[in-house]
This record gives structure tokens, C-alpha cells and sequence, in this order.
């Protein structure tokens, strides 16, 4: 079931993602080598809380963060610990905030210092894919639109793609129907309506689709060592084009 927001949920709601894009900008100006995946998660938490809002991800099925760090081979859902960052690595900090009852979502892969040209490109066209196909994130579209762009654009370079994970429907909840694939047909899948709320959410590997999880149990990483980069919007359907609700 997809809900559609009424204009007083996308209040709300354009208030969470301004308290989540307001720590990812926080967290890029703090984060340097030497810092470990925990004084990340510290940074996130103090953030969002001092902003009268609840980092939603603290708790959601048990995860043990206030954001999900993972650093180079990690995908995504790093759990913040003592893994230290160092120059050249890429880290990618995925959170959210819940506001008055209403949830953001938003992640954004940084670059510690110099990184290798490659992985320069990688995190460039990872995040020009999610805008990519937030463009096709129109009235009258299909979910496949979307979905097919993110494909199209990551393979035509190279990269491997992360099926088992995807964007997803938010609102009162922070995962909510529908599934947004990163990979799948254009023309196919759900039509998109005004009102609608959901995360883009390209998982984008150097080389190769293969992933898995680590034995915590959360962590995915890739199955070859490459690196990942992961960079996630909350967007709003309109009459008037895609809103970025988590904007920075
Ligand atoms: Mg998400």
C-alpha cells in the first residue's frame, strides 16, 4: 500500500529531511582520517537530537547506530565501531531523522582526502545517477523509469549494481511500500502520483553485483573487495517535478 501525503505529512516530513541534510553537512565538515566509524555515529546522533528530532535508524530492526557507516568495501548498514578512516578511503554515512511522527532518509558517500582517481569517478557517477533518475521521478512516470535509468547509467560505465537491496517507499514509517530497485524496465512498474514520498537510493560497486553480509550480521560488503559508493535522496511527487526533500 503506497500512502499518499496530505500538505501538512510533507511539512513535517520536508522538516525531517532538512535535519538530515543538515547532519550529513555537519558530518563532511568534521570527518578526517583518524577518526573512527563511531565518532561518525557520535556527530549524527548529537545532530539530530539537538535538532528536537529521533535518528530513526537507532533501533529499526535492532541495528545499534544512529547511522549506518561503511567505509570502502562496505555497501551499506556499516555498524559505527572502532574501524578507523584513513586518507584515501570513501565513507558512506546513511541516516535519518523523525520529526513531530514523520521520517527522512538520506546517505551521501564522502571522500576522506585525496582518493584515487577511479574511486573519484565512481563517487561522481554514482551520485549523477541518483540525480538521473530523480529526473525521471515525473507525474504519470512508472517506478521502471526510475529504476531503469540507475541501471542504464551505472552500466553503461562499468559498475556493478546491488540487487538485494533497493529504495523504498517513507513516511510514518521509514521503509514503506513501494520498492524502488536500482535495476529494472522502463515503462514497467507503478505509476507515480502527486503526493507520493520515497528514497532513490543507488548502491553502485566498482566492479561486480555481488555482495553479502558480514557475521554481524548487517554489514554487506562486496564479494570482490571493490569498493561501493551509496548516495540516497527522499523525494516528493509533484505537478510541478521532483522535490529533493532531503536537499543540502
Ligand atoms: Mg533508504
Amino acid at each position: 500500500m503506497v500512502s499518499i501525503k496530505s500538505k501538512s505529512d510533507i511539512e513535517k516530513m520536508l522538516e525531517a529531511g532538512k535535519i538530515a541534510a543538515n547532519a550529513l553537512n555537519v558530518v563532511e565538515q568534521k570527518i578526517r582520517p583518524g577518526m573512527t566509524t563511531k565518532d561518525i555515529d557520535k556527530i549524527v546522533h548529537h545532530e539530530i537530537t539537538s535538532h528536537g528530532a529521533i535518528p530513526n535508524f537507532l533501533g529499526l530492526y535492532g541495528f545499534p547506530g544512529s547511522a549506518c557507516v561503511s567505509v570502502n568495501e562496505e555497501v551499506i548498514h556499516g555498524i559505527p565501531g572502532s574501524r578507523r578512516i584513513n586518507e584515501g578511503d570513501i565513507v558512506s554515512v546513511d541516516l535519518g531523522a523523525r520529526y513531530k511522527g514523520w521520517n527522512s532518509d538520506t546517505c551521501f558517500t564522502f571522500p576522506v582526502g585525496a582518493v584515487a582517481p577511479e574511486v573519484k569517478k565512481l563517487l561522481e557517477d554514482t551520485n549523477a545517477s541518483l540525480y538521473a533518475a530523480i529526473e525521471q521521478a515525473q507525474v504519470g512516470a512508472r517506478l521502471g523509469d526510475i529504476s531503469h535509468t540507475v541501471e542504464d547509467y551505472c552500466r553503461s560505465r562499468g559498475y556493478g549494481i546491488v540487487k538485494e537491496y533497493c529504495g523504498h517507499g517513507i513516511g510514518k514509517e521509514v521503509h514503506e511500500d513501494p520498492e524502488v530497485p536500482n535495476h529494472g524496465k522502463a515503462g514497467h512498474g507503478m505509476r507515480l502520483v502527486e503526493g507520493m514520498t520515497f528514497c532513490i537510493e543507488p548502491m553502485i560497486n566498482m566492479q561486480g553485483d555481488g555482495v553479502h553480509t558480514m557475521p554481524n550480521k548487517w554489514t554487506v560488503v562486496t564479494n570482490n573487495g571493490s569498493w561501493s559508493a551509496h548516495f540516497e535522496h527522499m523525494i516528493l511527487i509533484t505537478a510541478n517535478g521532483p522535490v529533493i526533500m532531503t536537499k543540502r
